[in-house]
Parts: C-alpha cells; sequence; structure tokens
C-alpha cells in the first residue's frame, strides 16, 4: 500500500492542503480562500473560525479527490502564515477576537511605547520591534475585549499563531503546542536559551499561562483527532522557514530566494545565531533531532508587485506573463535604472520616505526597457539582501534557489544569475513551502529515513549560471547604486 505525507499550508489569502509521495512529487492539491477583513485604516484582520474551517474543508477535498484513504496517510505536517496572532477561550476553544494578520499596523502604538528596548529585545529574539511580531498584537488584544488581561492571569485564555491554533482544533482542545520558528516570531521567544522570556513578557504584560508550549519543528504533535482514523501530526514551522528545508537549503551557507508580491530571502546559518547590525533579522530555520538550526532573513517590499504595477499602474502589460516576450525585444534595458520604492525601502536602505523613480531615459527608451527595468530592479534589490547577508555572517553563498510566482520570468533569473554570478536553481515542485514541512514530518516519522534519502529526490526543472562577464555585472550594479542614492535624495516636502 502506497503512503503519502499530507501538507497543510494555512497562507494569508488561502488553505491550501497537498499530498506528497516519497518522491516528494505533489499528487493531488486543494485550495480554498481566506478572506481578509479591513475593520480600520491599517488594520489587517481574519476569522480564526473561518481559517480551521477552510483547513477542514481543504483536508477533506485533497482525500476525495485523490482517492487516498486515511490509513494510507503517514503523517501530517502543518506550515502557516507567521506571527499572526490568535486568543481563544479555554473553555469554549471560542476566538475572543479576529487572527490578527501579521501585516496589521494596529498594535503600532504598543510598539513605540517599548522603543527604548530596542537593544534588549534583538539580542533576546533576532527581531526588530514593529507590530509584524506577536508580542504587541496579542497585548491589543487583551486591552479591547472586556477583562482581557485578567482573564488571561487567570488562565482563561490561551494564545496562539495559526498552527497552535490548528493544532488546537484538530486536537479537540486537548494540545497547546507550537514550534520553534514559529515561537521565534512572536518577540516573546528567546532564541538563544530556547525558552519564553519572562523580561520580554513583563515588558508586554503578558501571562506566560496563555502561551503554548514550544516543541521541535519535527515532533510528534499528536493525533489529528478531528477524524476517525488516528494520523498524527509530525510537523509545524513557519512558512519561511518550511521552504528553506523544502529547497533542500539543511547546511550553513545555502540560501533561498522566494520572488512573491515581495522577496523573502533566508541563508541557514547552521548552529550560530548571527544579530544583524543592519537591519535583517535572525530567526529559528527549524529544530530537528535536538538540535536547533539558525537563519538570516532579509525582505525585499515592492517584488513581483513592481510587476503589478506595470499591469495596473502603467497597463504596459495585461498579465504578468507578458513581460518577458515583451522585454526580449531589447537585449538590455538601455541604460535605464527604476528604483520602485513606492512603499519605501527595507534592507540595507531602511528607508521610509524615499519613492518611486526612474533615471536614465531617452527618447529611445521605450515600453521594452521600462519592463526589463522592472524585472531588473527585483533582482538588484535581492542582491543587496544578499550582499548585506554574505557581509555580516561572513558566509560565502555559492549558489541560490528560488521559488514564487515571479521566477516564471526566465529573463528576471537569468538577470539575477548575472549579477550575482552564481548559479540559481528553480526546483521541480514550486510548492516548496508544503514540501518543506511535509520531509520534516516524514522524517520524524521514518517515512524519509535522513536529510539525504530526502536529497537524492530533489529534483530541479531549471538551473541558470552566469552569463554576463564579471566587469560589466559590477558596472550595472554600480548604476543602480547610484539611481538608489539620487532617489534617496529626493525628498519634496510633503503634505
Ligand atoms: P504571493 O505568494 O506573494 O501572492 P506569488 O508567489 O503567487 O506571490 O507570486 C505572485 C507575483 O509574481 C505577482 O506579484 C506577479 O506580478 C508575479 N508574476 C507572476 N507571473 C509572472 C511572470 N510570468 N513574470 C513576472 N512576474 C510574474
Amino acid at each position: 500500500m502506497n503512503k503519502y505525507v499530507l501538507a497543510i499550508d494555512q497562507g494569508t489569502t488561502s488553505s491550501r492542503a497537498i499530498l506528497f509521495d516519497k518522491g516528494g512529487h505533489k499528487i493531488a492539491m486543494a485550495n480554498r480562500e481566506v478572506k481578509c477583513l479591513y475593520p480600520h485604516e491599517g488594520y489587517v484582520e481574519s476569522d480564526a473560525t473561518e481559517i480551521f474551517i477552510s483547513v477542514v474543508d481543504v483536508i477533506s477535498e485533497v482525500m476525495i479527490k485523490s482517492n487516498i484513504t486515511w490509513n494510507q496517510i503517514d503523517s501530517v505536517g502543518i506550515t502557516n502564515q507567521r506571527e499572526t496572532t490568535i486568543v481563544w477561550d479555554k473553555a469554549t476553544g471560542n476566538p475572543v477576537y479576529n487572527a490578527i494578520v501579521w501585516q496589521s499596523r494596529q498594535s503600532v502604538d504598543i510598539c513605540e511605547a517599548v522603543s527604548d528596548k530596542e537593544e534588549l529585545i534583538h539580542s533576546r529574539t533576532g527581531l526588530l520591534i514593529n507590530p509584524y511580531f506577536s508580542a504587541s498584537k496579542i497585548r491589543f488584544i487583551l486591552d479591547h475585549i472586556k477583562d482581557g488581561q485578567k482573564r488571561a492571569e487567570a488562565g482563561e485564555l490561551m494564545f496562539g499563531t495559526v498552527d497552535s491554533w490548528l493544532i488546537y482544533k484538530l486536537s479537540n482542545g486537548k494540545k497547546h503546542l507550537t514550534d520553534v520558528t514559529n515561537a521565534s516570531r512572536t518577540m516573546l521567544y528567546n532564541i538563544f536559551k530556547l525558552k519564553w522570556d519572562k523580561d520580554l513578557l513583563k515588558i508586554f504584560n503578558i501571562p506566560e499561562i496563555m502561551l503554548p508550549k514550544v516543541c521541535e519543528s519535527s515532533y510528534d504533535y499528536g493525533p489529528v483527532s478531528f477524524f476517525s482514523t488516528k494520523v498524527h501530526i509530525m510537523a509545524v514551522a513557519g512558512d519561511q522557514q518550511a521552504s528553506l528545508f523544502g529547497h533542500n537549503c539543511f547546511l550553513a551557507g545555502q540560501s533561498k530566494n522566494t520572488y512573491g508580491t515581495g522577496c523573502f530571502m533566508l541563508l541557514n546559518t547552521g548552529e550560530k545565531a548571527v544579530l544583524s547590525k543592519k537591519g535583517l533579522l535572525t530567526t529559528i530555520a527549524w529544530g530537528l533531532d535536538g538540535k536547533v538550526n539558525y537563519a538570516l532573513e532579509g525582505s525585499v517590499f515592492i517584488g513581483g508587485a513592481a510587476i503589478q504595477w506595470l499591469r495596473d499602474g502603467l497597463k504596459v502589460i495585461r498579465e504578468a506573463p507578458e513581460c518577458d516576450p515583451e522585454a526580449k525585444k531589447e537585449s538590455s534595458s538601455n541604460g535605464v535604472y527604476f528604483v520602485p520604492a513606492f512603499v519605501g525601502l527595507g534592507t540595507p536602505y531602511w528607508d521610509d520616505d524615499v519613492r518611486g523613480a526612474m533615471f536614465g531615459m531617452t527618447r529611445a527608451t521605450n515600453k521594452s526597457h521600462i519592463i526589463r527595468a522592472t524585472l531588473e530592479a527585483i533582482a538588484y534589490q535581492s542582491k543587496d539582501v544578499f550582499d548585506l547577508m554574505e557581509a555580516e555572517s561572513g558566509i560565502h553563498m555559492t549558489s541560490l534557489q528560488v521559488d514564487g510566482g515571479a521566477t516564471a520570468s526566465n529573463i528576471l533569473m537569468q538577470f539575477q544569475s548575472d549579477i550575482l554570478q552564481i548559479n540559481i536553481q528553480k526546483p521541480a515542485c514550486l510548492e516548496t513551502t508544503a514540501l518543506g514541512v511535509a520531509y520534516l514530518a516524514g522524517l520524524k516519522s521514518g517515512y524519509w529515513k535522513n536529510m539525504n534519502e530526502i536529497h537524492k529526490t530533489h529534483e530541479y526543472k531549471e538551473t541558470y549560471t552566469p552569463k554576463m562577464s564579471l566587469k560589466e555585472a559590477k558596472r550595472r550594479c554600480d548604476g543602480w547604486a547610484l539611481a538608489v542614492k539620487s532617489a534617496m535624495m529626493f525628498k519634496p516636502e510633503r503634505k
């Protein structure tokens, strides 16, 4: 009887269930949209019950669609949108507030009030104070429900990131657990001592009793008692970390970049946690076999979103796949540089006030040059993160694994390889997040013997090797640096 690993990928806008076989191939998939709610300017919330129902739905659908029976499921892995915060009532198991989504800015005042603790928080969690992370979101919820603090202190309320919430519901309220990767995004977890940090809990006045127990990523989280046949959840990991694992970046020095709306780059730094001085985050990559692996993380705000702007703002393309055929009409951007700083620039510039700019245009500049410059901008921004990672970790990165919607652009991928002067590898299975947590689950259950066995099955769809000379790559990158510098100088007084 063939067996499979079931991966649940709970994202910001959708929930997915995917079945993988021993070769790491996707056998079947089900998908449900999850609504984001915008109750006020800057608030992003979701209905936690809807999130759970969507997960149950996709599990049922993938099982029905594939004709696979429950006793053919070896184990379950859960990967999830990180930082999103849920607080529920221990007695009823019902949420007491909407899930506050990672992007939500509603707890910005709470963060500002503790800004003098930046150094302490960074040295314990590897994070920068920001409403993204769960701590200020928990505080916000406790402040906005009746008797929040009192009830939390009395042990009547439970907190969890989405993984915890799903485990709780799937175990019929028996388990209140999370994994190290998710804990490391709460801003309450000491990533060096591997425990909830009492000083941080005090800063946000959060009672420890409401927090889940933290386990390794590859761990027996117990059976899914929701269904009649007992199948165990054997792994939990935050989405970006699961993706790093799915890319087989098992060793220190290996890295991946996801080209979605924004870009997320993670570098495995092994058992060493590197604290950044220039805004990269330090995070736990996974906990496996009694050891913890760390990663450096950097992000680009506007990645594929720049392509969306070409489509919706400039209207020079009707859909994203038109980018490559259009850009191919010209062999270069003809000296045009585009800095898509629509919402400021993140790593390593950290400038909220800079705005987008285009440089180097002549009368000969056409649509294809601008499209090319836009694709190149995604690559330049990713290179900025890459360079900082190398500088701060002291690790020389020799290749980069990639996934995400914008990797469909061969021009972007080739240019990325050209300016980084390294190989770019695109895996056969682009569902690397789900695959990563499936691997972590299967390693715990014995479905896969070890990482070596997994690696033997790992297939690449494409490898891009540098075609540009080092000298030319340097000339282009110098141009980009000048473009960014110039854009950062342009700050007319805004009303
Ligand atoms: P997310 O998970 O952030 O929603 P996805 O991984 O689904 O992102 O990728 C979507 C992004 O990829 C969009 O911003 C889109 O503009 C970009 N994209 C999709 N197809 C292409 C393409 N063929 N060429 C360039 N960009 C693309």
